[in-house]
């Protein structure tokens, strides 16, 4: 490592959470480095949603630290001191980070088009045309170019959740959290979904993918993280932890969703 090296992308050191006196994440070391594709498998409740809530300032951490391209999640440093960041400051951290849920979460009352550019322009004080511009320039990456004026349920399910992957970029983020961004769609609508990730990833971003598709995480993931119970079980290329997993949780998990 050189002194100029980059930060990684996400850094998370001892990371703990509890809901009340309920301990949902129990001291999750991981890294990403920036282009990396990190998919994140575990059972229902082992904390993955969690986690990633916290990575997005959705949720305060109770020990450990956080940090996204080097910066302390809910803190800013000045002076020496760590200072809370104030509201106004994690909506500008948090424009920095995109997120795609398993419910696609459009804004009903707008068109595809008024989706994309609300956040750049109502967060980032954008001029609507720029945002207007590169949402037009997303839809099309994304298949939907002749959907701009549609409204969100007139779409279907895969549709809708591309939209929100364009909306999600629209703010340029550095980073892109996905928490099972296929699960709620029908089998057939999968695809499409996935096609658009495949080609993020290929593009260069960094992206955390919380998802049960185990052949999408061995051909797109650089690493494949295994969670249960809040912890970390085991982390290593697809090959390692889907090919040849080492820990009996990893197999018994595997056995069930293969
Ligand atoms: P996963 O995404 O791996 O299914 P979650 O992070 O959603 O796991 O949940 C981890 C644990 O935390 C579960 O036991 C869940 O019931 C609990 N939990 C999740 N969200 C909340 C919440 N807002 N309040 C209280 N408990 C929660
Ligand atoms: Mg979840």
């Amino acid at each position: 490592m050189t002194a100029t090296a980059t930060p990684p992308m996400v850094e998370a050191i001892g990371v703990h959470k509890y809901y009340g006196s309920n301990l949902v994440v129990k001291g999750i070391d991981l890294s990403v480095t920036q282009g990396e594709v990190m998919c994140l498998l575990g059972p229902s409740g082992s904390g993955k949603s969690t986690f990633l809530r916290c990575i997005n300032h959705l949720e305060k951490i109770n020990a450990g630290t956080i940090r996204v391209a080097g910066e302390l999640v809910g803190y800013r440093q000045h002076n020496d001191r760590l200072h809370e960041l104030r509201d106004a400051e994690i909506a500008t951290r948090r424009s920095e980070i995109g997120m795609v849920f398993q419910q696609f979460n459009l804004f009903p009352h707008m068109t595809v088009l008024q989706n994309l550019i609300e956040a750049p322009v109502l967060v980032r004080r954008e001029k609507a045309a720029e945002a207007r511009a590169r949402a037009r320039t997303l839809l099309e990456r994304v298949g939907l170019a002749d959907k701009a004026d549609a409204y969100p349920r007139s779409l279907s399910g895969g549709q809708q959740q591309r939209v929100a992957i364009a909306r999600a970029l629209n703010m340029r983020p550095k980073l892109m959290l996905f928490d099972e961004p296929t699960s709620a769609l029908d089998p057939e609508l999968v695809g499409e979904v996935l096609d658009v990730m495949r080609d993020l990833a290929a593009d260069g971003m960094t992206m955390i993918v919380v998802t049960h598709e185990i052949a999408f995480a061995r051909e797109v993931a650089d690493t494949v993280t295994f969670m249960d119970d809040g912890v970390v079980v085991e982390s290593g290329t697809p090959a390692e932890v889907l090919g040849n997993p080492r820990h009996p949780r990893t197999q018994s998990f595997l056995a069930k969703v293969l």
